[in-house]
């Protein structure tokens, strides 16, 4: 994410359109050229040709991975859409434009093939495939196998915060070439319905050799099948429940501020500038609701948790503008120390620990994965407790860090990406913090007001639930609308500052 913008749908459609282009100008391209010269040359096709075609596709789609990846996710391929899809990792909405797009792109580069090639190209066929008349059952298998390769290549690296994060860029050439070397000799290897159809149109338009058009079902379902099947396999593959890593904007907001992921939507990768976003929009929602923390604290402890928070997240804030630290670990860091030193109160303390122990469990990366920010949450939670020494069920901060946690770690490991992990923490924290009115205080000030402090809302557990609400903001709306809608919340209605 960062401060990068989702691109508008139009420009995803162009994107996916320029992207299936040149996928088609360089790909069947290449073949048709290699014909050209085989023909002036006559030397016959052998397995150095096949290699050099299977190169042009890796080096195209490389190329254009990290070209429009962050546009429109790259997909250029109408199984690989349909397979994302199905699986929830691309809006439905969008893809019948991808689907136009990318077979009109395949239509638009194969008369580019023409323009560059001229006639000779067109009587090479302009990387037209087909497989030899009869063998639909063995082409069919070969397209099926060689696309579920693919499609599968496809979820594993891009779909799956575990994944090491922007190897998919080689992962994904490298089995395209790998699949075309053995399927190549039977179907030519289409492994995506619009490089397959976009070569037949322009070649017929042409008046190039008759395509076999008979042929375009056992293509078209292969292909499409075996994008399915791989979803449902590297669901299986995944593990854990179904991954609920779509993103969903939320009604009433500008549309998600979020930078794609190649293939999927959403972020896998946090860095400073995500963190220091992050305690701004805390800091942000901290203020708007410090009156309500205040009452809160009132009626069951000393009324000074709004001042106590608004205090230690400005100065946080204060800090990290002056300081500008470079790594996720020096943000939280720099923030623990702010807060410890200026929030004061026993919470003060407690998010303050919680903030530096975050700090302490990471590396000194620029970048942190989705997995290792839910080990600083884990960290931060443990630092609390150490301190506090409160148990789950005492009425405090844990009791609403501590669920967050919980199913910030279960959506990462079911495959969910930042934005539904945050998500689910801040959900987590606003159930823990309702389910904190039922308890009895055992720790800090409360403590000293027993029983009478049932029936209302912990303050740190709400102060909890807003710097992790903040997060998941953060997180689906990127830094530029941080702050920009409501951040109360729902018992806060008297109390706006
Ligand atoms: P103080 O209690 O010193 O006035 P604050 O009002 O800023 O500090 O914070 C009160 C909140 O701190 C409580 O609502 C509770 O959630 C949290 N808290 C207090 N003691 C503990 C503890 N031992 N462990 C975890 N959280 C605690
Ligand atoms: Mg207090």
């Amino acid at each position: 994410m960062g401060s990068k913008a989702e691109a508008s749908f139009s420009r995803k459609v162009a994107a996916e359109f320029l992207g299936t282009a040149a996928l088609v100008v360089c790909g069947p391209g290449t073949a048709a050229a290699t014909v050209v010269i085989a023909r002036t040359s006559g030397v016959a096709f052998s397995m150095a040709d096949l290699g050099v075609i299977a190169l042009a596709f890796t080096m195209v789609i490389i190329a254009m991975l990290y070209t429009i990846g962050h546009i429109s996710g790259c997909h250029i391929n109408p199984a690989v859409t349909l397979a994302l899809a199905v699986a929830r990792k691309a809006r439905w909405s969008e893809v019948p434009g991808y689907l136009v797009a990318q077979f009109l792109g395949a239509i638009a580069g194969a008369f580019a093939i023409w323009s560059i090639l001229e006639q000779p190209g067109v009587d090479a066929g302009l990387g037209v495939l087909s497989y030899a008349p009869g063998h639909t059952v063995i082409a069919f298998c070969a397209e099926l196998i060689g696309t579920f390769l693919l499609v599968l290549v496809v979820f594993g690296t891009t779909t799956d915060s575990r994944a090491t994060p922007g190897w998919y860029g080689l992962a994904i050439p490298a089995i395209v070439f790998a699949v075309i070397t053995v399927v190549g000799p039977v179907t030519g290897a289409a492994l995506n319905p619009a490089r397959y159809l976009g070569p037949m149109i322009a070649v017929a338009a042409l008046g190039g050799k008759t395509p076999l058009w008979q042929q375009v079902p056992t293509y078209f379902t292969a292909t499409f099948t075996a994008g399915l099947l791989a979803a449902a396999t590297y669901a299986f593959l995944r593990g854990g429940k179904a991954g609920p890593a779509q993103v969903r904007t939320e009604p009433g907001r500008q549309p998600a501020q979020v930078t794609q992921q190649p293939w999927t939507q959403g972020t896998t990768m946090v860095d400073a500038t995500v963190l220091r976003a992050w305690i701004r929009a805390a800091s942000q929602a901290v203020d708007d609701n410090a009156h309500y923390l205040t009452h809160l604290d009132a009626v069951i402890g000393d009324a000074d948790h709004g001042a106590n928070m608004r205090r230690g997240f400005k100065a946080a804030v204060m800090t990290l503008d002056e300081t500008a630290p470079a790594t996720p670990r020096a943000v939280l860091d720099a923030a623990g120390q702010a807060i410890v030193s200026n929030l004061g109160g026993a919470a003060g303390t407690l998010y303050g620990t919680g903030f530096c122990q975050a700090a302490e469990a990471l590396g000194h990366d620029a970048t942190i994965s989705v997995r290792q920010l839910g080990v600083a949450l884990r960290a931060a939670l443990a630092g609390i407790r150490e301190l506090g020494a409160a148990a789950p069920g005492d009425k405090t901060i844990v009791d609403a860090w501590g669920p967050a946690v919980g199913a910030y770690e279960a959506v990462v490991d079911a495959g969910g990406d930042l934005v539904a992990a945050t998500r689910a923490a801040a959900e987590a924290a606003e159930q823990g913090l309702r389910a904190t009115a039922g308890m009895q205080a055992r720790k800090g000030r409360a403590s000293y007001i027993g029983a009478r402090t049932i029936g209302h809302e912990d303050p740190g557990a709400a102060s909890t639930t807003l710097i992790l609400r903040a997060l998941a903001t953060t997180a689906a709306a990127g830094t530029a609308t941080v702050g920009a809608g409501p951040t109360h919340l729902p018992g806060n209605g008297d109390y706006n500052a």
